[in-house]
C-alpha cells in the first residue's frame, strides 16, 4: 500500500542563505542523513517587490549561490541521499508579474506557495512572523479582514505562481493569541482545497506548528477536508537550523490517521 505521508523526505528547509536561518546548505545535508531521510528539499525564500529589512528572503546572487553550492551536494552525496533544489514563493498581489517573471529564471526542482507579507499602508506586515510590532499593525487593520486576504491571496496564488504544494496553509497570524478562522475562512479554505486538488497541488503538513501551537499547520480539520479530495501530502519541517530536519515526523502518520478518522 502506498504511504499517505512519506516521513523520509523533508520538504521543506532553509539556509542561511535567507538571513534568518542558521547553518550552511551542507550542514543540512548531513543532518538530513543523520536523521535517515532517504531525501530532502530545500524551499528557499523567493520574494518579490517587498519592502521590509532586514530582508528575510534570497537575493539574485544568493540564488546563485544557492544553485551552485546545492548541485555541488548533489552530485557529492548523490549515494546517499535525493537533494532537491526549490523555492518557497511569496505571493504578493501587487507584483504578480514580477513575481512570474522571477520564478522563470530558475530551474526549481519544486516550487511552494506561501503568502508572507501584507501590506498595510505602505508597510509590508509580516502574517507569520512574532514581532510585537507586525502582530498590532495587523490586528489594528482587524484579523478577520487579514485573514481573508490571506485566503484570498493563497487562492489567486495558485494561478500566478503555479505551484506544487502549498505551504503551512493555516499558518497566518499564528502567533497572535486572538488567531482562528472563522466560518466564512473555513469556505474559502474548502474554495482552496478544491482548487488545488483540480491543479493536483499537493498540501504541506508543516510540523513547525508543533513547537508553536502544539500541533502542525494545517489543523486537523482542514486536513481532513484535504484528505477527503485525496489531495497529495508532504512533509515540511521548515527548518531554520539544522537540528530542526524532520522534526516530529514520528508524530505524523498518527497525525493523519486521526485527521482522515475526524
Ligand atoms: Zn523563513
Ligand atoms: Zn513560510
Amino acid at each position: 500500500m502506498l504511504k499517505i505521508i512519506d516521513t523520509g523526505s523533508d520538504g521543506h528547509i532553509h539556509t542561511r542563505l535567507c538571513n534568518h536561518a542558521v547553518g550552511t546548505m551542507e550542514e543540512y545535508v548531513l543532518a538530513a542523513m543523520d536523521r535517515g531521510l532517504h531525501s530532502m528539499t530545500f524551499l528557499e525564500h523567493l520574494e518579490v517587490g517587498i519592502h521590509s529589512s532586514p530582508r528575510t528572503w534570497l537575493s539574485r546572487t544568493d540564488f546563485e549561490e544557492y544553485f551552485r553550492e546545492g548541485n555541488r551536494l548533489r552530485a557529492r552525496y548523490a549515494d546517499r541521499i535525493t537533494i532537491k533544489l526549490g523555492v518557497e514563493a511569496g505571493y504578493n498581489p501587487h507584483e504578480t508579474g514580477n513575481l512570474r517573471a522571477a520564478l522563470r529564471q530558475y530551474p526549481w526542482d519544486r516550487v511552494g506557495l506561501s503568502y508572507h507579507f501584507y501590506l498595510v499602508g505602505e508597510r509590508h506586515c509580516n502574517l507569520v512572523s512574532r514581532r510585537r510590532e507586525n502582530l498590532d499593525l495587523l490586528a489594528a487593520e482587524g484579523i478577520d479582514r487579514v485573514v481573508t486576504a490571506y485566503l484570498d491571496g493563497l487562492l489567486a496564488g495558485l494561478e500566478v505562481v503555479q505551484p506544487d504544494v502549498v505551504c503551512h496553509l493555516d499558518a497566518v497570524l499564528r502567533h497572535h493569541p486572538d488567531i482562528r478562522l472563522g466560518k466564512d475562512h473555513l469556505r474559502q479554505v474548502d474554495t482552496l482545497l478544491a482548487a488545488m486538488a483540480e491543479r493536483g497541488v499537493a498540501l504541506e503538513i508543516n510540523t513547525s506548528g508543533y513547537s508553536i501551537r502544539n500541533c502542525p499547520f494545517p489543523e486537523p480539520g482542514i486536513l481532513g477536508r484535504a484528505m477527503a479530495l485525496h489531495i497529495p501530502l508532504v512533509a515540511g519541517s521548515d527548518a531554520h537550523r539544522p537540528e530542526d530536519v524532520g522534526r516530529f515526523f514520528q508524530r505524523l502518520p498518527d497525525y493523519v490517521t486521526d485527521a482522515a478518522a475526524a
